[in-house]
């Protein structure tokens, strides 16, 4: 197998693994520890050195499954790269406490999130999302702090605008804080703007970096939706009904099938042509990788061969085979 680059996360010093592994969906739902320390260890061995999570991922008990996993595999803490998100909170009917990045509830909720992971501390942490109830001054100072705590060594935001990204580092700039360093949006083959269009100027201007999510658009880029939905496939999960209209989009399923023709053609899967297309866009630092069996990971870091393979040519026929009009 190819070797693992590692990219620097945008300006900063941090080195993180061209493709990481992260637990939304997957953790706490389809896998458990023991199946969680099998991935992890064969991501690990694949060169892999960010794993990613966040509070809210099943309730908590993603961090818990984590957190335990990586003790039972006696990873040493230098190793490796973890981060956790926070912002829509675990205390249901608790004032304060959910989709808010209020100084109280971040400053309580990096605790929780240690808590359950069993570390003193994660090397990133995001604001899960925008939070217009609460001025970006008093989000920017508490994370900040935590910063400064040693409770996280950088911090980021995740799906913020790029005006909100550059609002807060400003504002970090001015008052000497520090600066939030990366973003963690989604970016595929089929979503698109934020990545390319909306964020072009912060690279340059700011440094930002990006650990970008769904590189397989939540399994559509597999192909495994063309001809409808797979037992035990993410869309037919309880509580994700929400994703059957993109998973079974028939105009996006047909471009997969194409996509699926230049795949076999260059010998690689059409998870790998997907991920390698993301991973070989220079602003982004990582492409987190999500996964329910140990299959998909090991067919999924195989998607650096892949990138090998992206040359102009290969990279002006995907972009002919996924129709501008139907990315977001
Ligand atoms: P993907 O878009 O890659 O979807 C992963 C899912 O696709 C797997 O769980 C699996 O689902 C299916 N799959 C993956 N590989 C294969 C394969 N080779 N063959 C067949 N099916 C496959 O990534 P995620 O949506 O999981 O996102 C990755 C990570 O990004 C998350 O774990 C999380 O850490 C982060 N994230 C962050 C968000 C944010 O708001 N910041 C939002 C979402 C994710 P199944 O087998 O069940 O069909």
């Amino acid at each position: 197998m190819a070797d693992m680059p590692l990219n620097r996360l945008g300006r900063s010093g941090l080195k993180v693994s061209a493709l990481s592994f992260g637990s939304w969906v997957t953790f706490g739902g389809q896998v458990d520890t023991g199946l969680a320390k099998e991935q992890l260890a064969v991501a690990r061995e694949g060169g892999v050195n960010f794993f990613d999570n966040a509070e809210a991922y099943a309730g908590g008990k993603s961090e818990e499954i984590m957190g335990k996993a990586i003790a039972e595999l006696g990873w040493a803490r230098h190793t490796y790269v973890i981060s956790t998100k926070i912002f829509w909170g675990i205390h249901e009917g608790v004032p304060n406490m959910k989709n808010t990045l209020n100084r109280k509830y971040l400053l309580q909720a990096i605790d929780g999130s240690l808590d359950r992971l069993g570390l003193d501390f994660v090397d990133l942490l995001f604001c899960h999302r925008p939070d217009p109830e609460t001025p970006i001054e008093e989000t920017v100072w508490a994370m900040s702090d935590i910063v400064s705590s040693g409770k996280a060594l950088y911090w980021g935001t995740s799906e913020w605008s790029a005006d909100e990204i550059r609002a807060a580092w400003d504002i970090a700039d001015r008052r000497n804080l520090h600066k939030p360093v990366m973003e963690q949006p989604q970016y595929n083959l089929f979503e698109t703007r934020r990545v390319e269009k909306e964020y072009a100027r912060l690279y340059e201007d700011i440094g930002l970096g990006l650990t970008t999510w769904s590189p397989l658009a939540s399994g559509l880029l597999t192909g495994k939706y063309v001809d409808g939905i797979p037992e035990g496939s993410r869309a037919s999960l309880p509580g994700y009904e929400w994703l059957k209209g993109l998973l079974t989009d028939e105009e996006k399923n047909a471009q997969v099938r194409e996509l699926g023709a230049l795949a076999e053609r260059l010998d690689v899967t059409t998870s790998q042509l997907a991920i390698a297309w993301v991973a070989k866009n220079p602003h982004v630092s990582t492409v987190i990788l999500g996964a329910s069996n140990v299959e998909q990971v090991h067919e999924n870091l195989g998607a650096l061969e892949a990138l090998e393979r992206l040359d102009d040519d290969v990279m002006a026929e995907i972009v002919g085979i996924i129709h501008p009009w139907t990315r977001g």
